[in-house]
């Protein structure tokens, strides 16, 4: 199946608002198995979206529309479709109810057009709105299927995965169920994890495989369809199985807002582990991220940034030998730094990071890199070094993940 995302509205044009809404569709399209081939972006004009839409139905078997489907003058997509398909706009008894309540309840006047929210194009699928008021539409012709999809990303997506994935779903693979994993790693590329995954992603269709580059990090979207629940998590099991027997070491954790701060402080709490850190080169950028997730301070109760040779002598004492005869960024200081820290604070745990940041070379070192070490319970020191020449930033926060990733494993 061809594709063609339509988005509608000025305000892209104009640059005002960055289109996210195309990309969003065109990855969970890329899950179905449907091939975008077009994507365009259109003001809230009839002559020029007519236009748009007259050529997508040429070239495309699934024309995606987003936005103009509001109540006010410029929101012009369903009335014009409707037009277009030469098809009359019936109402949707329970959106209406829901519209009519809402006005009654709140006492604001209902504005003239509002009521088209609840309209859709007579004979197309209506795809109800959980969020906000305008239904979106599944309509097909002898020409062409449409998908109508209201503008606000917080109506639109909700809308896209609930309700227009099912039934586009049931269109492509002709089965009723059809469910996705996401599957996340750190320390891998997203071309060398592709690449492991060669021959998973081409031989199979169902379930299909599609990697994601995200900051510093890859993810894996499984998607299976099939006659029923069982039938799909057994497909979706046995693809991870074998996902997992080529990557694993990469592997993290399941989900699409499961990040590796989260699962990390959700095993440290499981095992009832204490962690600290001696942070050089990330500044304090471990311990931040530790903080974004709740529940950390039962395992975190602080920790120390020493960005100088003086504060790491000084707060963690690290002999200043230590440093003096194998530099800053060493195995050495790191261990030294993270022995240090576990002793100052009692923990459990103790994650050190020294390195190099960048832009420039420093101490004799090229820029991103770095040394971690992780002081067990045990006493022992496990360390890792890393040359990850990027940004500064990046190279920051890949030692973080390098960090979260070494307590993980
Ligand atoms: P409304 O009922 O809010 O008018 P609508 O379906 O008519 O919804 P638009 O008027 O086209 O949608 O857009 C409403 C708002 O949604 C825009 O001002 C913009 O903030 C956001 N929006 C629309 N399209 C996109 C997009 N492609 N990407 C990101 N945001 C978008
Ligand atoms: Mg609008």
């Amino acid at each position: 199946m061809k594709a063609e995302i339509i988005s509608v509205g000025t305000e892209l044009l104009l640059g005002e608002i960055v289109d996210t809404s195309t990309p969003f569709i065109a990855q969970h399209l890329a899950d179905l198995g449907i091939d975008v081939y077009y994507e365009a972006t259109v003001g809230d004009n009839r002559k020029r979206l007519t236009e748009a839409i007259r050529q997508a139905e040429q070239r495309s078997d699934l024309v995606v529309l987003t936005g103009g489907l509001g109540p006010t003058e410029d929101d012009i997509t369903k009335t014009l479709l409707a037009e277009l398909v030469d098809r009359q706009l019936v109402t949707d008894e329970p959106a209406q109810a829901k519209l009519d309540e809402f006005y009654t309840a709140t006492g604001k006047p209902k504005p003239t057009h509002a009521d088209l929210m609840s309209q859709f194009i007579a004979g197309a699928d209506v795809l109800p709105n959980q969020v906000g008021f305008a239904v979106g539409m599944l309509l097909t012709t002898a020409n062409c299927i449409y998908l109508v999809l209201p503008g606000p990303p917080a109506e639109l997506q909700p809308m896209f995965e609930k309700e227009a994935e099912p039934r586009l779903a049931q269109l492509v693979t002709g089965k009723p169920v059809i469910s996705s994993r996401v599957l996340r790693f750190f320390g891998i590329g997203e071309p060398a994890l592709e690449d492991q995954l060669r021959s998973l992603i081409t031989t199979q269709t169902n379930p299909t495989l599609a990697t994601y580059a995200k900051r510093n990090e890859v993810t894996l979207r499984i998607t299976a369809s099939g006659e029923d629940a069982d039938e799909v998590a057994h497909k979706l099991q046995t693809t991870i199985d074998a996902v997992l027997a080529r990557v694993g070491t990469y592997f993290y954790g399941y989900g699409d807002d499961n990040s590796l701060e989260q699962v990390v402080v959700g095993l440290l709490r499981k095992h009832q582990l204490t962690i600290t850190a001696a942070e050089s080169l990330t500044g304090g950028l471990f311990q931040s991220t530790l903080a974004n997730v709740p529940g950390v301070s039962a395992v975190f109760a602080g920790g120390f940034v020493t960005y100088s040779a003086t504060t790491k002598e000084q707060l963690v004492q690290v002999p200043a030998a230590t440093i003096a005869t194998n530099g800053v960024v060493s195995k050495e200081t790191a261990t030294a730094m993270a022995q240090g820290a576990q002793r100052q604070l009692h923990t459990d745990l103790a994650v050190a990071f020294t390195g190099v940041a960048g832009p420039g070379a420093a101490d004799g070192h090229p820029a991103g890199d770095f040394w971690v070490a992780l002081a067990l319970p045990n006493g022992t020191v496990q360390t890792k070094q890393v040359l990850f020449a990027r940004d500064r930033n990046l190279v920051r926060d890949y030692a973080v993940k390098t960090g979260l990733k070494m307590i993980y494993d």
